[in-house]
């Protein structure tokens, strides 16, 4: 279930924690709570294969706008800025 139990990137021990990712599909954008192992050193995230093959599904689903069974949170804004 754990791939690592330490970062790949850095070494140090990482930590299961609730996160937040975004997956986007299409025109959507959907903010999935999940569990990953987290490094505490970098904040490299590891998820679950089981976990990213859900990631796939839900990005599928939200380009086909099959989005019924999804709680809608609000809107999301697209800003582009330019810079200094
Ligand atoms: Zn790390």
């Amino acid at each position: 279930m754990v791939p690592f139990e330490q970062c790949p990137v850095c070494g140090h021990e990482m930590m299961r924690k609730e996160v937040e990712k975004l997956v986007r599909g299409g025109k959507h954008t959907a903010v999935i709570t999940v569990k990953a192992e987290v490094c505490a050193h970098c904040g490299e995230r590891l998820y679950s294969k089981e976990t990213i093959s859900q990631f796939e599904q839900i990005r599928l689903r939200l380009s086909r706008q099959e989005t019924a069974q999804f709680q809608l949170m609000g809107q999301t804004f697209k800003i582009v800025l330019s810079g200094a």
